[in-house]
């Protein structure tokens, strides 16, 4: 007998929303960490790294435990988004009440939503239960067997689990220890992000502008200022982020076109390179990988943990049905049903990312480009699908992101 049901490796947005939702559904869960919880405060300035949320990864995470701290500390909801040709004269633009939303996404920290996930390990689960937390230990091997998984730690330690789960990450060990493959490729171009302030304040826009280098977004931040993330050939983006502040205010100020006027202050940058990875397969045996362990996407659609927030609620359904029905967590043929569930999923989301970003290259036709666009625009249907799968409620999402609660998926009374 394992005395862990499930190893949890990696405690970033996916594991330790994953971490959480095990416990909840009465799971015996080991959570390893090689940092450990963030620190992050309402004193310090919003971070360089935000995540638009879909309205069903809120979903998830309000059954995780950590969506009403986000909400008392910092976040900033947004019900209109605004996507335009920097080079033609395509317009996009959506909004969530007409659809029947009540958001389209929310802005939330990356820091605070692990922070609040961390705390929330700490609430007991049905029989008092919480996840045994490792960190900040790392882990150093995995190994498998019939009976169970074995997760050694660089100190020795090993765990001892029926499963395993990879949330560590796009350099996940888990999957080249597993031996999972597949296929990944560089855009060549980074993601430079900085906190910035107009002379007029973000009115609660997702606001993006496709141009030759790549989309520059604005997300709405709870004070009026935006987290930008704009996306250059790699040696522009470092040469900006290296710029001194004014020249950096006066190309950003051009590329925004004088959108909200002009840029009256920036904070800190940073880059980040941009590829996609796609593993061949999302399960070995008794080895499961989940977020970006599992694949990675351009962040021009901010789909990449709302991914991985599906995947881990897609794992929890399936467990808790195995578990409902008699069968061994580890059953192939319910694990090959989730393997395919959200690589079909993330496959579809992935190439319509990474088609979009084609459209929008230098050389691809401008005028079908914003003829298309138009077409979007005109029509409810083709808004409706598109939003739908945005906001993490499409014809697959899994039922934690469709509102359903932890007790419900558990077939107890609520
Ligand atoms: C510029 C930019 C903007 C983005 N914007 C958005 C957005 O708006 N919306 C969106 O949905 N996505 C966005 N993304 C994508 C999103 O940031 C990622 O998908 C997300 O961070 C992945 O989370 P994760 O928990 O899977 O992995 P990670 O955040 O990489 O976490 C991995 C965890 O594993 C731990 N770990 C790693 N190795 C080990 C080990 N050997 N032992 C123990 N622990 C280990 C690490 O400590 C870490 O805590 C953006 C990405 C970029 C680059």
């Amino acid at each position: 007998m394992n005395p862990f049901d499930v190893t949890v490796v990696g405690g970033g947005m996916v594991g330790a929303t994953l971490a959480n939702l095990l416990a909840r559904a009465g799971f015996a869960v080991a959570l390893v960490d090689a940092a450990g919880r963030p620190a992050w405060s309402d004193a310090d300035p919003v971070g360089l790294r935000v995540s638009a949320l879909s309205p069903g990864s809120a979903a998830v995470l309000t059954q995780a435990g950590a969506w009403d701290r986000v909400r008392a500390a910092r976040h900033c909801p947004y019900r209109r988004m605004h996507v335009e040709d920097g080079q033609g004269e395509g317009l996009l633009e959506f909004e969530a009440a007409p659809f029947g939303l009540d958001l389209l996404g929310t802005l939330v920290e990356n820091d605070l939503l692990c922070a609040a996930l961390w705390d929330a390990l700490g609430d007991p689960g049905p029989q008092g239960t919480r996840p045994e937390v490792f960190a900040p230990a790392r882990v150093a091997e995995v190994a498998q067997d019939a009976a169970g998984t074995h997760c050694t730690l660089e100190d020795g330690q090993v765990i001892t689990a029926g499963l395993l789960v990879g949330c560590d990450g796009p350099g996940s060990r888990v999957r080249r220890a597993a031996g999972i493959g597949g296929s990944a490729w560089s855009y060549n171009q980074h993601g430079l992000v900085a906190v910035v302030r107009k002379s007029r304040p973000n009115p609660g826009v997702a606001w993006q502008r496709f141009l030759p280098g790549g989309p520059l977004a604005f997300l709405p931040l709870s004070d009026g200022a935006s987290s930008i993330v704009w996306t250059l050939p790699t040696r522009e983006a470092q040469a900006l982020v290296a710029a001194d502040e004014h020249d950096f205010m006066e190309q950003l100020g051009a590329a925004s076109d004088g959108w909200l006027g002009r840029v009256d202050s920036v904070g800190p940058r940073a880059a980040f390179p941009l590829g996609m990875h796609l593993g061949e397969r999302y399960v070995a045996g008794r080895v499961i990988l989940l977020g970006d362990a599992a694949h990675g996407v351009h962040p021009l659609a901010g789909q990449g943990v709302n991914l991985g927030l599906a995947d881990v609620a897609a794992l929890v359904e399936t467990l808790v049905a195995q578990r409902s029905s008699g069968v061994d967590l580890a059953d192939p043929r319910a694990l090959a049903r989730f393997d395919r569930w959200r690589r079909s999923e993330t496959a579809m989301i992935a190439g319509g990312v990474h088609a979009i970003g084609a459209l929008f290259r230098p050389g691809a036709l401008a005028l079908p480009r914003s003829l298309g666009m138009r077409l979007v625009n005109g029509s409810w249907t083709l808004r409706e699908a598109f939003l739908r799968r945005a906001a993490g409620l499409g014809p697959n999402a899994p039922r934690l992101a469709r509102g359903v609660t932890i007790p419900e998926l558990a077939g107890a009374p609520a």
